[in-house]
């Protein structure tokens, strides 16, 4: 199991200096094409416009400011619930930025969460999820995904709703803060 990995960015932005751990996790995920991302622009691997907004305000005060910050999120997939801490650290000399990630703890789901898999069909219902803390939004609630699963009975559908990518409003302002 990985348990750290780490990445750079150039000052355009650009994915430099991928380290071990992010192939072996890219691989472990069954990340596709991860060989290619090295020169690729981070923002490629960024899904929705308000995650690239506060994405991208965020890393404009670490360089700003020459300064890092340490953030908790979520990186779950189907059968995996997985926390971790993601140190975002301007780079002593240009305005480079590097991200060190840590897992702190990685658990088995008792069932299989569809709604987190990658390959499964959807459909043209939208459903907004947090790119930080991978919570769905349900009836005005940020809520699990079991519990999102349960709600919107998806055992019924042959097709998924379709992943709208944002931040919840707690964790917005948590990255505006921070
Ligand atoms: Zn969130």
């Amino acid at each position: 199991m990985v348990e750290t990995l780490s990445y750079a960015i150039d000052e355009e932005d650009r994915l430099i200096r991928l380290d071990d751990g992010y192939y072996r996790f890219a691989e472990e995920n069954g990340w596709e094409e991860v060989s290619l991302s090295l020169g690729r622009s981070l923002w490629d691997f960024v899904a929705g416009e308000d995650v690239k907004r506060l994405q991208r305000l965020l890393l404009r005060r670490i360089r700003d400011e020459a300064r890092s910050v340490e953030l908790a999120c979520r990186c779950d997939g189907p059968e995996t619930t997985r926390e971790m801490e993601v140190r975002i650290a301007a780079t002593s000399t240009g305005r480079g930025v590097l991200f060190s990630a840590r897992i702190r703890s990685e658990d088995e789901r008792d069932e299989p969460q569809r709604l987190l898999d990658p390959e499964a069909p959807r459909g043209s219902d939208r459903l907004p999820m947090c790119a930080w803390c991978d919570r769905f939004e349900v009836e005005d609630e940020w809520i699990e995904v079991e519990e999102a699963a349960k709600r919107l009975e998806l055992f019924r559908r042959s097709e998924l709703p379709s992943l709208d990518h944002t931040i919840c409003p707690r964790d917005s302002e948590i990255l505006l803060a921070a």
